[in-house]
């Protein structure tokens, strides 16, 4: 579609802003509403209910209400699995309007919204939807006179609260294990990237999700999210964002009934390229794309960049060279890699850290400013400091922005220890043509996932989370049943 078009249609789009509860669109009970200011441009496009404890309240009896009942727990994986995968076609269906609110409500280029965004998510319902009826349960070897049967139970009133790098797809990897195994869900989007949440409510109800099962709560984390935290009939929570927040998520699981509590956190992830690396070229693209992708705004972007003192020259030559290729442009042209940063808060953050990069004596090779000021949005440069030292604040804390630190290495074990030398653990990489070496370094990488020669790993199959404080459980894959399921064991006496 042409920028014009993608224009034409951002004007004529209609917000909803009104939650999601019991099947039916709400304000606050509070009347209490916000603004959503798009990106791109600065403009308001539209008013989002405020939700509270009120709201909470009234979602949760409703998820509740809905779960005890069993009008979807009570169907059988096959019924649920139809319904998630009508749910899947009709956010196909609907992909364009999708990706122009992931575009307008957080500012990543149209062509991933609609490639990447849509793509994934329907993915993900299907997924879960295709995996529920063919997942078998347990009988234990116990003697001959006693059955022991171990079965898996949905857990009851999940809330997923997600941030908003991915809006969507961090809803889909929350919502779509959840509802496959039966739970009733209770949604708190990002207060910065509302939207798309809150239209999959509309389109789950279409495809069949029955009212009350999947409710959406938009509003701000230390009111709706930290509400439903410490909820006394909220059985788990799946929850996606900073270290900072997660803590104080556990905090609150404990202050209040214990809930299940699983954290997807932040990371400071490393990508270590050794002089035997056997695609320099490959190599320089993986590690530009990533960290630039999505602005920056990844969890997992290799933000690290350890290059062996050999090649680095070589390295840095071939990645100035691509600059150019990331550069910010409108989100609405479908040409764009590099979309906007956010919100105005978020930029504040990313300069704040250049500045401090600057200071700390790191070497600007590239980028470094604001760009598309008249636009009235909020854009950075793709920026790439040398010279970092790990002691640096840019080596040490989470950005979530288009920067990129290049430190060197002459030893692998010494960069190794320097990528372990962080509170994080989300993701690493290694790039060497020894295949002892790869593994060794691996095994010795302190990450829930580990790349060799590539950073682009990523499959619904496979599953993603983190070690240390980038939080705990895994989103993705079989495994994230096991957060939204309690395992039974029921014991039967034979004659
Ligand atoms: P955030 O922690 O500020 O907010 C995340 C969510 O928590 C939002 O919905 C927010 O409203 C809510 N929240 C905030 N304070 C709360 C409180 N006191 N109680 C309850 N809820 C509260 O994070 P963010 O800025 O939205 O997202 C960026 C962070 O998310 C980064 O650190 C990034 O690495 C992380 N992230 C991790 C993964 C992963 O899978 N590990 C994926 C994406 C993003």
């Amino acid at each position: 579609m042409t920028t014009t078009l993608w224009h034409e249609r951002a004007a004529a789009q209609q917000i909803d802003g009104r939650a999601f509860i019991g099947g039916q669109r709400v304000w606050a009970k509070s009347e209490q509403r916000f603004d959503n200011l798009s990106p791109i441009d600065g403009r308001n496009l539209g008013a989002v209910a405020r939700c509270d404890g009120a709201d909470v309240d009234a979602a949760v009896a409703a998820a509740r209400a809905a779960f005890d009942d069993g009008r979807w727990a009570g169907k059988s994986p096959a019924q649920r699995k139809r319904v998630l995968i009508k749910f899947a076609d009709l956010v196909q269906q609907h992909g364009a309007e999708l990706a122009l609110l992931e575009t307008l409500d957080m500012g990543k280029p149209i062509k991933y919204s609609q490639s990447v965004d849509v793509g994934a998510t329907a993915n993900t319902l299907r997924w879960y939807g295709e995996a529920i009826d063919k997942i078998y349960d347990e009988i234990a070897p116990t003697a001959a006179n006693s059955l022991a049967l171990i079965t898996r139970e949905p857990v009851g009133v999940v809330a997923a609260i997600v941030p908003w790098n991915y809006p969507m797809i961090m809803a889909a990897w929350k919502i779509a294990p959840a509802l496959a195994a039966g739970n009733s869900v209770v949604l708190k989007p990002s207060e910065k990237s509302p939207l798309t949440a809150l239209r999959l409510a509309d389109i789950a109800l279409e495809a069949g999700i029955p009212p009350g099962v999947f409710n959406v709560l938009p509003g701000f984390g230390h009111e709706a999210g930290a509400a439903l935290a410490l909820h006394m009939d909220v059985d788990c929570i799946g929850f996606t964002g900073s270290t900072r927040t997660g803590k104080q998520i556990l905090q609150m699981a404990g202050q209040s009934n214990l809930k299940r509590a699983w954290t997807e956190l932040g990371g400071k992830s490393a990508n270590i390229v050794c002089a035997d690396c056997p695609d320099l070229d490959a190599a320089v693209a993986s590690a530009i794309g990533a960290i630039y992708f999505n602005q920056g705004e990844s969890c997992n972007a290799p933000s690290r960049l350890f290059v062996e003192e050999s090649i680095k020259e070589r390295f840095l030559e071939k990645a100035l060279a691509m600059m150019p290729d990331f550069q910010p442009g409108d989100p609405l042209d479908e040409a764009t890699v590099m979309g906007a940063i956010v919100d105005a808060t978020q930029l504040k953050t990313v300069m704040g850290y250049i500045e401090a990069g600057k200071n700390d004596g790191a070497k600007l090779l590239s980028g470094g400013r604001q760009a598309r000021g008249e636009s009235g949005g909020f854009y950075v440069e793709p920026t790439l400091f040398d010279q970092v030292d790990s002691s640096m604040t840019i080596a040490r804390e989470e950005i979530f922005g288009p920067v990129l630190s290049v430190l060197s290495f002459t030893d692998v074990r010494e960069a190794v220890r320097q990528a372990n030398a962080t509170p994080y653990g989300l993701q690493a990489a290694v790039w060497t043509s020894d295949i002892s070496k790869a593994i060794q370094t691996a095994r010795a990488l302190r990450a829930g996932t580990v790349h060799v020669n590539q950073y682009d790993g990523d499959d619904i199959t496979v599953p993603f989370g983190g070690y240390k404080q980038s939080g705990n459980g895994r989103d993705k894959s079989l495994h994230a049943f096991d957060k939204y399921t309690e395992l039974k064991t029921t014991w039967i006496q034979i004659g």
